[in-house]
């Protein structure tokens, strides 16, 4: 449901006449509805530019982005491509308009021209989805960070987007902002909504089906987390950390264990331990 064919963009300059890098060259990719992508790489690589791209914040110079078959290039649908592909931000404070989570949360469908009834079940809906329903007559100013995180969630979700784009939206959370974020994340995926989440964190990455390696502004791999992380000239050359339960299993494997290559977390690296202790046990 959303393809980039070719893309190449650049941030307008500041001053006429200059000249701007090119945040991305010639990047194209098909992330089908109700997929969990990930979206990984170093600094300045070009991620939040691909986010930005998705949302018609910027325009391609050359190629062209459809939104479920809808071009970005078309201002006239620029509302319905923003309420197709909402996108939650690293930082909660910039997304929060109004000063009441609940008017906060309904300021998406409330600009849509929903009917207020509709609007009603929706913003319940989506208060109700990121636990924030017993905090909707706070001021948002008395919120944590992660219920920020997660009013700002509801406000997208209230919009019914098909696909949800996560800009780094947990790397300012503690981590029990984090796994409630994360916990949203599968939820909303398991329901079918289409999340693309760009992370620096690769423990969050191996959580997708489906991760995407940007380098300088290009996409230079795209396969299933145990691909992407089998592969250590690509992890150096886009500069990636490996996650915890990749690093754990070159350990053991340099002591001579051997653990499959599919484990990637350090759950299943502990059920695959336990695993070969219990035969161990049986075998004796
Ligand atoms: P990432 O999200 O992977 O860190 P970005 O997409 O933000 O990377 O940046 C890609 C490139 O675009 C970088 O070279 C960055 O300097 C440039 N860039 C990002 N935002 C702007 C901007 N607002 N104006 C000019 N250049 C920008
Ligand atoms: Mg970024």
């Amino acid at each position: 449901m959303i393809k980039f064919e070719e893309v190449s963009c650049r941030y307008p300059a500041f001053e006429e006449g200059e000249e701007t890098a090119t945040a991305l060259s010639g990047v194209s990719f098909k992330i089908e509805k109700g997929s969990f992508v990930a979206i990984v790489g170093h600094n300045g690589s070009g991620k939040s530019t691909v986010a930005r791209s998705i949302n018609a914040l910027l325009l391609p110079f050359e190629g062209k982005i459809l939104v479920a078959s809808m071009d970005t290039a078309q201002s006239d649908l620029l509302w319905k491509i923003r309420s197709t592909a909402g996108m939650v931000f690293q930082n909660p404070e910039n997304q929060i308009v109004s000063a009441i989570v609940e008017d906060d949360v309904a300021f998406g469908p409330e600009n849509m021209g929903i009917p207020v009834k509709e609007i009603r079940t929706r913003i319940d809906e989506a208060m109700n989805a990121t636990s924030v329903y017993d905090l909707k007559e706070k001021s948002s100013a008395q919120l944590s960070g992660g219920q920020k995180q997660r009013v700002a969630i509801a406000g997208v979700l209230a919009m019914k987007p098909e696909c949800i784009i996560f800009d780094e939206s947990t790397s300012m959370l503690d981590p029990r902002g984090r796994r409630d974020v994360l916990d949203i994340m599968k939820k909303l995926h398991e329901d079918g909504t289409t999340i693309i989440a760009i992370t620096h964190f690769m423990d969050e990455a191996v959580k997708a089906e489906r991760i995407m390696v940007m380098k300088q502004g290009q996409l230079i791999s795209d396969g299933t987390p145990a691909e992407i992380f089998s592969c250590p000239e690509l992890i150096k050359e886009a500069e990636l950390e490996l996650p915890a339960a990749v690093r754990m299993r070159m350990l053991l494997q340099d002591r001579g264990i051997d653990v499959p290559a599919d484990i990637l977390d350090m759950e299943a690296l502990a059920d695959w331990i336990a695993a070969q202790r219990s035969d161990d046990g049986d075998n004796n």
